[in-house]
């Protein structure tokens, strides 16, 4: 196989397969061509220009071999034979790019996870939003004051000041620095101590005897410690956990174009992102017409589409047949964000229609975006009780129609902030300033992230979702 992490065009390339090189150039470039919705304007286009040939000559953070075994892990999820986590920062900052930040994140993840392997009795293939989910889509050019609105660390700065705000392009070089320190801390972590089995549950156990709430779900970590101790009883080595693999939402153009490898493995060639092992296109730019599919066609990497409401099912068959046209299991990832309120009128068709077309998507649900709401204060929060009706009604949804609830996609931090509002003992709307701290939307902390988890394993072990069971 040959990879070229020199790319884009215009750099030195150091392949055999020249051809191929110039075709994908040119599909790359036709792609980036279309219109793309979210950009910033660069006041200095030719300092971005220099920005973007530096970054391709960088070391890639990720290799084509490793984004292909998470493609192959999730194709399990798409047979119905594993489930995906995603969680994370809605927006992580260079300020968070430290060590406690990440295995606070991290460790909420596998703790997490590790409920839901013994819930589902099924393998949980973990993703984390880390290593460069810096680039945020917003739906006005301006916020309350005026001021040209905060896009992520990548993009300019959230301060309210003019200057702040005005998009620099250095941004995506010192983006590309942090997102290189945070791989290697989930690499270190993956394999350390964020393996451990038993820690996990050592942590989950300290859960359910002092969080509010906790008792409720002593017999089931009870159960998986006595599991735990079954394995190593029998002589098993002690139980790890597998990889950690990262993603971001592919949003920022000009950064994704960097660091593209070739890779001729699949049933076509195409270009592997060095940047991470799994993008997704957002709500606010999956036009069918728009740059950001079309470059999304070009990768060989797993991808998810966010569909939020307003997505008809012929959409969905064609972010299918797009995006998955090899009919490859685990390649595309349909991200349903509805709302509680309309999950279970909207995502039926789309299902319906998906599933006629003859793929296998991984069907996963994101119980936050469809979910926000602004306080009188000015707070952007969701309800604990809202995210929970939404996974509750994707399940009933799915059970409904016989189709695999592949995954679920969080926005949440092993930080004990305050930004959604309830689950047990959780803030309530007046506790939000306490310790409202995220960059952008509100995530779940992690008392509320382990007392969801743990509510959603009732939900997978009783085999029906009782919605007013959930809805208590
Ligand atoms: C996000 O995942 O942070 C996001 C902006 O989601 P969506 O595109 O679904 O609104
Ligand atoms: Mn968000």
């Amino acid at each position: 196989m040959t990879h070229s992490p020199r790319w884009p065009p215009g750099t030195p390339v150091r392949t055999r397969r020249r051809s191929v090189e110039r075709t994908l150039a040119g599909r790359l470039e036709a792609a980036l061509a279309r219109p793309a919705a979210q950009q910033p304007h660069w006041p200095d286009p030719d300092r971005a220009r220099a920005v973007v040939r530096e970054l391709a000559a960088a070391e890639p953070l990720v290799t084509p071999a490793e984004t292909r075994r998470l493609l192959d892990r999730l194709g399990a999820v798409a047979r119905g034979e594993a489930l995906l986590l995603q969680s994370g920062d809605c927006a992580e900052t260079f300020a968070d790019t430290t060590e406690p930040h990440l295995r606070a994140n991290l460790g909420v993840l596998r703790r997490m996870a590790l409920v839901l392997t013994h819930a589902a009795g099924l393998p949980v293939v973990t993703v984390a939003r880390a290593a460069g989910q810096y680039a945020k889509p917003r739906s006005a050019a301006v916020d309350a004051d005026g001021l040209p609105v905060y896009r992520g660390d990548i993009i300019n700065s959230g301060k309210p000041d003019r200057a702040a705000r005005t998009p620099d392009p250095e941004r995506m070089a010192r983006a590309y620095h942090h997102a290189r320190e945070a791989m290697a801390v989930v690499r270190r972590l993956a394999c350390g101590e964020l393996a451990d089995a038993q820690a996990l549950h050592e942590e989950n156990r300290r859960f359910v005897s002092t969080a509010p709430g906790g008792r409720r779900h002593t017999a089931r970590v009870a159960e998986i410690g006595r599991g735990l101790r079954f394995m190593t009883g029998v002589g098993a080595l002690a139980p790890r956990l597998g990889e950690i693999w990262t993603s971001h939402e592919a949003l920022l153009l000009d950064y994704e174009r960097t660091l593209l490898w070739i890779d001729t493995e699949g049933p076509e060639p195409g270009l592997s992102s060095g940047l991470a092992h799994f993008l997704w296109i957002g709500e606010r730019t999956r036009e069918p017409d728009g740059a950001h599919i079309a470059f999304a066609e070009l990768l060989a990497n797993p991808i998810g589409v966010k569909i939020g409401p307003r997505t008809t099912p012929e959409q969905a068959v064609e972010y299918v047949r797009r995006l998955d046209p090899h009919a490859v299991p685990g390649r595309l990832t349909l991200i349903s964000r509805m709302g509680h309120d309309r999950v279970r009128e909207v995502l039926p068709p789309i299902v319906e229609k998906v599933t006629a077309s003859g793929r296998q998507v991984i069907w996963q649900c994101d119980p936050m975006h469809g979910n926000s709401r602004t306080t009188e204060t000015g707070h952007k929060t969701r309800r604990y009780e809202d995210i929970l009706d939404e996974i509750t009604g994707f399940l009933e949804v799915h059970r409904a129609l016989g189709t695999h609830p592949g995954g679920l996609h969080l926005e949440a931090t092993g930080e004990d902030v305050t930004e959604c509002t309830g689950g047990a003992g959780g803030p309530s709307e007046d506790d939000l300033p306490a310790r409202y701290r995220t960059a952008c939307d509100p995530r779940l902390n992690a008392e509320q992230s382990m007392g969801l988890a743990l509510t959603v394993a009732e939900l997978f072990a009783a085999g029906t979702a009782r919605s007013t069971e959930a809805r208590r």
